[in-house]
């Protein structure tokens, strides 16, 4: 069965089928997961020893990882859960306010 979700977004609550589907692997990249973040992960990367672990623990597969070097977060996905920065084994990652990064993130901008 071939099930067209391509107009999903308009749909209304009477058309989206009873119970979890998941047409095809891979959707749950369309998520853009970080709109929900309360927390964002900072990442420290003297401390950074490439382990890792973040990578293995992070349920938004969002850390990114280039040439074996840790780069940082998808923040596309990253939904700040904190499990990255509970797993480091190094305290590379910290997690701090949401709408005070944004706020850093303008002014420097600006
Ligand atoms: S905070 Fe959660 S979702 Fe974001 S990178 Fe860390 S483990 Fe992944
Ligand atoms: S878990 Fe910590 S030390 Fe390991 S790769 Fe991630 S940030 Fe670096």
């Amino acid at each position: 069965m071939t099930w067209d979700y391509s107009d999903m977004g308009k749909w209304s609550w009477k058309k989206h089928p009873r119970g979890a589907v998941i047409p095809k692997a891979g959707t749950a990249h369309d998520y853009k997961t970080g709109g929900w973040r309360s927390q964002r992960p900072i990442l420290d990367k003297e401390k950074c020893i490439n382990c890792f672990f973040c990578f293995i623990y992070c349920p938004d597969t969002a850390i990114i990882v280039k040439d074996e070097d840790m780069k940082g977060f998808d923040l596309k996905h990253c939904k700040g859960c904190g499990i990255c920065a509970h797993e480091c084994p190094k305290d590379a990652i910290t997690m701090v306010d949401e709408i005070k990064a944004k706020q850093q993130d303008e002014s420097a901008s600006a």
